[in-house]
């Protein structure tokens, strides 16, 4: 079967994914997925499958990923059946208080990125800066200055011509040096290798709704050590957001009110793009459905076709699972925790795709309502295939003492999460994630400085069937980036076609609840702002996103940084 993909993806699949030697590309997209299929389909003869169930398995893999149904996350399509075999994107790793400890995580880290993975860390439990040293009687240096190393090891991994590592470096609001890390991505140059984000507790939540100070606490001991205005903290949290987008927000309770294993241990911090809440020294593959694909006919319109997300569904599921077994783990730890897990998250790219094929606006009560009766369903048929899955194999390891015990017998301690699918939308050629159209025609530049120009195809299509269809207006709106007041373009399309920086702060975050209510693990999402924003809008939308049970969030102030990976309209 030839796979349709669009020159973009090809090219994309050509620089990082398909088999080399040197220049010379070794095979094509169809054999990649199967080398994928196959690899994947192939760990079933553990479970005592026949020859041709596994081969009948193997075909059905490769159509899901052929037909662009379903894309596991990156490392699994790049390593698969190769001598990396590192599958999965997310992994958390443990930052303990000692030398040792973190040049371990510094090492781990650079293990893991070399195969293409993202690495979360908290770093709440280091000694604060200036407190004693034991062992030289010297002070410590804190939290922020190791980060600077773990940074300057992860550039130097990049170098090494792999996907460039990321990171996530989360520091507690309660940890003793948390405004030194509010403040250190405030120069552009440093930490570039690193998101970072605020661990918000509950406590904090109350001192600031009642205006009041908050304890910092010596992270050892618990003990208090000193306080905090919760409002002061939170206005330098969203002067630097404001500033450059960082540091972010993720809501350590609302995460461990969804800790599926609360008695193996506790959340501290997630994946990368925020998506992904892990133990330590826990990894995760992802998998994304292409909302795209998942409509068909209805009467004289389009509407969602139920069957066929089932049965994707059910497939993807039995896929990552068999990840879980396929994968070559970086670390002895790592496979230890993750196969007594076995987490999956299984998501959607192309939301917003398939809300203009549907004739929704992304910023209206519509959207949220499709939203929630996309993810419940994904969610409850990936449940009943992680059930079947455990009455063939049997439950996780971890059962036992989990919240699902007595209630449910599932393979998997969490079945879903929203990637960002950065790399895996490009394939498909579709929007990313749950996120809005971030335009109607752009330029992007792709890894190695290429830029290459797309109009929307639903748009171009809309147009034609309608009538309004010109060459001029394709180019106004590659010129604009957008279709608003563009005389030729009627209303309801301009509203269709609402791009990521023209829809209200409160709409992303309402869409992003909308997914985080039916989601295990969490929804990776920016929230967008005009560059006229003000830093109160910011705060207004970290507050409804706490409201609203969202496990964090990310903002960003268009224009803020100085270099943009996608840029609206033409560049220079
Ligand atoms: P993809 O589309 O390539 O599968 P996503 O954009 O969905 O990946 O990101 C999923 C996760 O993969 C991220 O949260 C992060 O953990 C990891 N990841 C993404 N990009 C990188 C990168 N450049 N280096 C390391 N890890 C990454």
């Amino acid at each position: 079967m030839n796979v349709k993909l669009t020159p973009n993806s090809r090219l994309v699949l050509e620089k990082r994914y398909l088999k080399k030697d040197q220049d010379k590309l070794l095979e094509t997209p169809e054999d990649m997925f199967y080398r994928v299929a196959q690899v994947v389909a192939g760990v079933e003869e553990r479970y005592g499958k026949r020859n041709t169930e596994i081969q009948s398995l193997t075909k059905a893999f490769y159509n899901l990923m052929a037909n662009l149904e379903f894309m596991p996350n990156s490392p699994t399509l790049m390593n698969a059946g190769r001598d990396l075999g590192q599958l999965s994107a997310c992994f958390v790793l443990p930052v303990e208080d000692s030398m040792e400890g973190i040049f371990d995580a510094i090492k781990n880290a650079a293990i893991i990125h070399k195969s293409g993975g993202g690495t979360g860390f908290s770093f709440s439990r280091l000694r604060p800066k200036n407190s004693t040293v034991r062992s030289t009687g010297g002070v410590a240096s804190g939290p922020v200055s190791f980060m600077k190393v773990f940074n300057a090891a992860t550039e130097a991994v990049k170098q090494g011509g792999t996907r460039r590592g990321a990171n996530l470096g989360l520091l507690r609001v309660d940890h003793p040096d948390i405004l030194e890390f509010i403040a250190c991505k405030e120069n552009n140059h440093e930490m570039t290798n690193f998101n970072i984000s605020v661990g918000i507790t509950r406590e904090f939540m109350r001192a600031l709704q009642e205006d009041k100070p908050y304890h910092l606490r010596e992270p050892h001991t618990g003990s208090v050590v000193a306080q905090l205005s919760a409002s002061e903290v939170f206005d330098k949290m969203m002067e630097h957001a404001w500033l450059n987008g960082e540091p972010g927000v993720v809501f350590l309770d609302a995460m461990n009110d969804g800790n599926p294993t609360p008695n193996v241990g506790e959340i501290e911090t997630c994946n990368p793009c925020g998506e992904q809440p892990l133990l330590p020294n826990e990894a995760c593959n992802l998998g994304s459905i292409n909302l795209k694909l998942m409509v068909t006919k209805e009467g004289d319109g389009v509407g969602i076709d139920w069957e066929r997300l089932r049965r994707v569904t059910r497939l993807a599921v039995h896929f990552l699972d068999n990840v879980i077994d396929a994968n070559q783990y970086p670390l002895p730890d790592i496979e230890k925790t993750t196969k007594a897990n076995r987490k999956i998250g299984l998501g959607v790219m192309g939301f917003a795709d398939m809300l203009t094929i549907l004739k929704l606006s992304y910023a209206s009560e519509e959207a949220v309502q499709v939203a929630k009766k996309i993810m419940s369903f994904i969610q409850e048929e990936a449940r009943k295939e992680s059930e079947r899955l455990a009455a063939e194999r049997g439950v996780f390891p971890n059962y036992v003492g989990s919240i699902y015990e007595g209630v449910r017998k599932l393979r998997n301690a969490t079945l879903t999460t929203i990637a960002p699918t950065g790399t895996i939308s490009m394939i498909c050629g579709v929007s990313s994630g749950v996120e809005p159209l971030f335009a109607v025609a752009y330029t992007k530049t792709v890894m190695d400085g290429t830029s290459l120009i797309e109009v929307n195809p639903t748009f171009e299509n809309l147009a034609k069937d309608y009538g309004f269809y010109s060459e001029e207006l394709m180019q106004n709106v590659v010129k604009q980036g957008t279709v608003r007041g563009l005389n030729d373009v009627p209303n309801w399309v301009q509203k269709i076609f609402i791009t990521a920086q023209e829809i209200d702060p409160e709409w992303h975050v309402k869409i992003q609840a909308a997914f985080q209510t039916f989601t295990d693990n969490a929804v990776s999402k920016t929230i967008n702002f005009p560059h006229t924003a003000t830093k109160e809008e910011i705060a207004k939308a970290y507050l409804l996103a706490y409201e609203l049970g969202c496990k964090g969030l990310t903002v960003y102030r268009d224009g803020s940084r100085e270099e943009q990976v996608v840029t609206t309209g033409t560049t220079k």
